[in-house]
This record gives C-alpha cells, sequence and structure tokens, in this order.
C-alpha cells in the first residue's frame, strides 16, 4: 500500500500515519520528523533546516527530494509506505513521478484530511509535544501545558517554536500558495480521497481506514 498523507499543518497527518503504519505494517516517512532529527543530531542539514522550520519556511526542493528519493528507492521503501509531509510543492510533486516511475511504483492514492482553518491556528497553537517519545498532546483536552511532565514517560512538554502564533500564520500561508497546487495536481489524476479530520482521531482513522478498506488504495 503506497499512501500519500496531505493536508494543511495541524490536521493530525502525523497521528493518522502512525495509526495507519501500525494497522498495516508499513513504514511512515514523515519529512518533518526526518528534518527535526537531522536537527537534533546537529548535522549540516539538520541545522540550516532548523533555521527554516522554526520561521514557518519550507526547506528547498532540491533537499527534500533527495531526503525522500534516498528512503524510497531502499528495500524497505519499495514494500509500501505512507508518506507525510511530501510533496508540499509542484517541483516535489512531479518529482515523486520520477522517482515512482525510477522504482516502479505505479499506482497510489492520497489521502487529503481536510479540517477548517479556525480550527487548524486552535490546534496547533494547543500541541505539546514529548521529545522523548515523538507522543503528541493538546493543552486543551489533555490537561497539560509546555514544561509540565508527559503523562507517559514523565519528560517535560515543549512546544514546537513553528507552533508559536506567527510561525503558524506563516506556515498556513506557505500551505495555501505553494502546497494546495500539489492538491490540483493529484486531482487531475484521481488519486485523491477526501475525509474530514474534524473528529477525534479515533475517528478520523476509522474514516480514513475504510476508504483503504475499500481497496481504492492498492
Ligand atoms: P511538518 O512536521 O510536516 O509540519 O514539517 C515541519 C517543517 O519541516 C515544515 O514547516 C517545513 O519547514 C519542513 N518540511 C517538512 N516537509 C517538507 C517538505 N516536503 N518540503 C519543504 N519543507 C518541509
Amino acid at each position: 500500500m503506497r499512501i500519500l498523507l496531505f493536508g494543511p499543518p495541524g490536521v493530525g497527518k502525523g497521528t493518522q500515519a502512525k495509526l495507519l503504519a501500525e494497522a498495516y505494517a508499513i513504514p511512515h516517512y514523515s519529512t518533518g520528523d526526518m528534518l527535526r532529527a537531522a536537527a537534533a543530531a546537529h548535522t549540516q542539514l539538520g541545522l540550516q533546516a532548523k533555521q527554516l522550520m522554526d520561521a514557518g519556511h519550507l526547506v528547498p526542493d532540491p533537499v527534500m527530494i533527495g531526503i525522500v528519493r534516498e528512503v524510497l528507492v531502499s528495500p524497505a521503501g519499495r514494500q509500501g509506505f505512507i508518506l507525510d509531509g511530501f510533496p508540499r510543492t509542484l517541483p516535489q510533486a512531479e518529482a515523486l513521478v520520477d522517482i515512482f516511475r525510477e522504482i516502479g511504483i505505479t499506482t497510489f492514492c492520497v489521502i487529503n484530511v481536510d479540517v477548517d482553518a479556525e480550527e487548524i491556528v486552535r490546534r496547533l497553537g494547543s500541541r505539546l509535544v514529548c521529545d522523548r517519545e515523538g507522543k503528541i498532546f493538546n493543552s486543551e483536552l489533555d490537561h497539560v501545558q509546555a514544561g509540565e511532565p508527559c503523562p507517559s514517560c514523565g519528560t517535560p512538554l515543549t512546544q514546537r517554536k513553528d507552533d508559536r502564533p506567527d510561525a503558524i500564520r506563516q506556515r498556513l500561508s506557505v500551505y495555501h500558495v505553494k502546497s494546495a497546487s500539489v492538491l490540483t495536481f493529484y486531482e487531475r489524476l484521481g488519486v485523491v480521497h477526501t475525509v474530514d479530520g474534524a473528529g477525534s482521531n479515533e475517528s478520523v482513522n476509522r474514516e480514513v481506514r475504510i476508504v483503504l478498506d475499500a481497496s481504492v488504495c492498492p
């Protein structure tokens, strides 16, 4: 199964991707997670990317295309995957066509998670992360604040720098300017399935799985 998870920042793509990776036993490749791992490891790429990410800007296309190509051509990537956060621009979508051609992939589907803009701003503004386990919490729903211990492992929870109000505005604007055309690109190919991302993680996941289990996604 090859799934591209698409949607603006804050719709819960990461959470859905993790649930789907577990349910279908396929690898989850999140370009945001890869960049954050590179930044935490202080690699040259990571340090350069961090500045752009913190400000809500995109990392340049050639860098992102190189990263994704590397994982998809690997033996693990050839078994199927969930790609989360890529492609985000038209050049990335076009490059992915070439990568798929190179590794012989002819079928895939795009799950577009749709949530209205006001709700996105609210969700991102209240998102907290556990840097140790990568778990995501919501300060309103989970009744935790930044600096308080992760309910699961006790590590102090933090707010991502790009979840601060000015960076959220920048990321949403980038999405509308650059990423919306990616959806049009895939709609023309007839591979997009839109699900309502407004409910709980579990209900959204049920909806996504109904789409996937209906075999629309080979
Ligand atoms: P995410 O965790 O998917 O919200 O990504 C966090 C940040 O990583 C984005 O705001 C970008 O700065 C960067 N990033 C992730 N994926 C891409 C991509 N496909 N193209 C460019 N930048 C990306």
